[in-house]
């Protein structure tokens, strides 16, 4: 009789987007439920682990890859997109430019990754600006193969699980 015979599935997700936007919060309230308002200086990629529950027979682990500092040069080296099962971008709706900047973020991802991931988007800070979603956001994701957009808030906790579900739904079923 085995039990407790889960199978354990680990992916790997690369968060991108420029600097600001909210990516590190947006990782340490996924995987850690914590926010913090202090801005993160040290450089390097870290990344965080969430462990998921996924089903009667399977746990799912998922790295959150964070790129630390990184994205000030505005692209990153192919080793931080290598072996990335899916890709999150994150843009801030307090500043227009970063929306952007996410097909300059597409684009890196893309050139530098071997196969086609899911990606989703995300339009962060929501509980400051909401008025500020660009209106070309849908027809943005439709034309760039971009699987869903979100609007979210690391601070308020506001649709973070819910993008994730979708994205982690999506590697699942690929898989
Ligand atoms: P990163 O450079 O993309 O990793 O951005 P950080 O996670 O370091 O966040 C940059 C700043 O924006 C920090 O001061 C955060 O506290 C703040 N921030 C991040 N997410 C949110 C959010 O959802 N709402 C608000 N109001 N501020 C946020
Ligand atoms: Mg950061």
């Amino acid at each position: 009789l085995i039990r407790n015979a889960k199978k354990e599935l680990m992916f790997k997700v690369v968060v991108i987007g420029d600097f600001g936007v909210g990516k590190t919060s947006i990782i340490k309230r996924y995987a850690e439920g914590i926010y913090s308002t202090s801005y993160k200086i040290t450089i390097g990629i870290d990344f965080s682990i969430k462990k998921l529950n996924w089903n009667e027979n399977t746990h799912i682990i998922i790295q959150l890859w964070d790129v630390a500092g990184h994205e000030r040069f505005g692209s990153l080296t192919s080793v931080y997109y290598r072996y990335a099962a899916a890709a999150i971008i994150v843009f801030d709706l307090t500043r227009p430019e970063t929306f952007k900047s996410v097909k300059k973020w597409l684009y890196d991802l893309r050139s530098k990754i071997a196969k086609s991931v899911p990606i989703i988007l995300l339009a962060n800070k929501g509980d400051v600006n909401i008025s500020n979603v660009p209106s070309c956001i849908i027809d943005f994701c439709d034309k760039n193969d971009i699987l869903a957009w979100f609007v979210t808030s690391a601070k308020d906790d506001t649709n973070i699980d819910e993008a994730m579900f979708i994205l982690i739904k999506t590697i699942y079923e690929d898989y």
